[in-house]
């Protein structure tokens, strides 16, 4: 028999901020330790933890949500962290950039960064190892390139902690790996109550779209997010229109030069290559203005919800005519600019109507309330579920789901600041 304690930091009935720790016998292992941003973008960080008390972390991908808080652990400790080889590489850029930009509310600096790089174990996915009580071994999560699912094992019992996954195949990541043991999983369920479209669908009427505005003589800004989104928008237009004008700008640069280097992650490999290769790179402020000056050119550019970046600039100059088209393609949180383009057509605080034509498109990385589904009911001798890393109604409903589908299992939906215990 083994009693395990999961203890919620951050993540509980909320999307981001992820943070459990998992305890045996009073050690614990992180799994992951992110940070989510309020409505004045401030960011918010998980519940504490004694840095004492544990053994290792594991980073399952490199997006803030989940890697955010990490450095804070080697403020007084230097235990191991454990992830794969692209996050590791993506984790410096991504910390760095989040210190630039939010660095006053961070309790912690670039030299904590470079500590927790520096006892970072970066391990290949579908390898193992033995940290303390635990045997690790990370899995494909088909969320983004480099994430990967955690599964702890344990002598008495194993644990499937998700992170984030896809449950579809795209241009950039194969789909989240299936057919794991595992007597308990911790899952996130961003999409708990909702249905994707097929990706082929949703790529045709993207490039449609994108055909009509281009056609009419008019420009295109794609504003995404520089990690995931801006490569497959890039491959998803290199396959169905090689040869047109397309820009891209914004730390998407550096991190699709990145992601190149990487060819084992990435699932369309030679597609990507060509994108990146035959697309512009913008280097320039000066080459900005000059883009805006001609037409039917397409501009990929973060930041995916427009807070900041070159994507705010072009949107601001490219939003007055009505023949150009501003396509987002991400989710777009509460109290973003992208989230009042969308809503009400405007996309400064002057409330001025933008003419250009607004459109947004589900090209989500998070797998839908069918395929968190299809991978639980393919995990074998499942016993619990924990439900984390979706909205509170989301989540509510998800759950409610689970438990009529009746497979014997026991669900979890535990909020920041609660432990569960779990006797198996
Ligand atoms: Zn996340
Ligand atoms: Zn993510």
């Amino acid at each position: 028999m083994a009693n395990i304690e999961l203890r919620v930091l951050g993540g509980g009935h909320e999307v981001g901020r992820s943070a459990i720790a998992l305890g045996v016998s009073g050690r614990y292992l992180l799994l992951d330790y992110g940070v989510n941003f309020n409505e004045e973008d401030i960011p918010q960080f998980p519940l504490h933890i004694r840095p004492s008390l544990i053994d290792g972390v594991v980073l399952t991908h490199a997006h803030l949500d989940h890697i955010g808080a990490a450095p804070l652990i080697y403020s007084s400790m230097k235990v191991p962290t454990i992830t794969s080889k692209l996050t590791k590489t993506l984790i410096r850029i991504m910390i760095e950039d989040f210190l630039r930009i939010s660095g006053y509310y961070i309790p912690y600096e670039v030299n904590e960064l470079d500590l927790l790089l520096e006892n970072t174990i970066d391990l290949d996915l579908g390898n193992s190892i033995d940290l303390g009580n635990y045997r690790i071994t990370l899995l494909n999560a088909g969320h983004i390139p480099g994430s990967s699912m955690a599964l702890v094992e344990t002598d008495a019992c194993s644990i499937l902690y998700t992170g984030d996954i896809n449950s579809i195949e795209t241009k950039l990541v194969k789909p989240v790996d299936k057919n794991v043991r595992a007597d308990v999983v911790i899952i996130e369920a961003t999409y708990g109550n909702t249905l994707h479209p097929p990706r082929d669908y949703v790529e045709r009427e993207f490039i449609n779209s994108i055909k009509e505005v281009i056609e009419s003589g008019g420009n295109v800004l794609i504003p995404v997010f520089s990690l995931g989104r801006a490569q497959e928008v890039l491959s998803v237009i290199y396959q169905y229109m090689p040869y047109s004008n397309v820009y891209y700008d914004g730390m998407v640069r550096q991190i699709s030069g990145i992601l190149v280097s990487y060819p084992e992650y990435i699932n369309m490999y030679g597609l990507l290559v060509k994108a990146v290769n035959t697309f512009n790179m913008v280097r320039s402020s000066g080459e900005r203005r000059r883009i805006l000056k001609e037409r039917g050119v397409i501009i990929v550019a973060s930041a995916g919800m427009l807070k900041g970046g070159p994507a705010q600039y072009y949107a601001k100059h490219l939003s007055s005519d009505s023949r150009n088209g501003i396509f987002l393609v991400s989710y777009q949180a509460k109290g973003t600019p992208g989230r009042r383009l969308l809503e009400y057509g405007v996309l400064n605080d002057d409330n001025k109507h933008v003419k250009a034509k607004v459109l947004w498109f589900d090209f989500s990385s998070h797998a839908d309330y069918k395929g968190l589904i299809d991978l639980i009911t393919n995990i074998n001798n499942l016993h619990d579920i924990v439900v984390v890393h979706t909205n509170e109604d989301v989540g509510s409903e998800f759950v409610g789901r689970l438990r009529e589908l009746n497979g014997g299992w026991r669900v979890h939906y535990p909020g920041n600041g609660e432990s569960i215990n779990i006797t198996i």
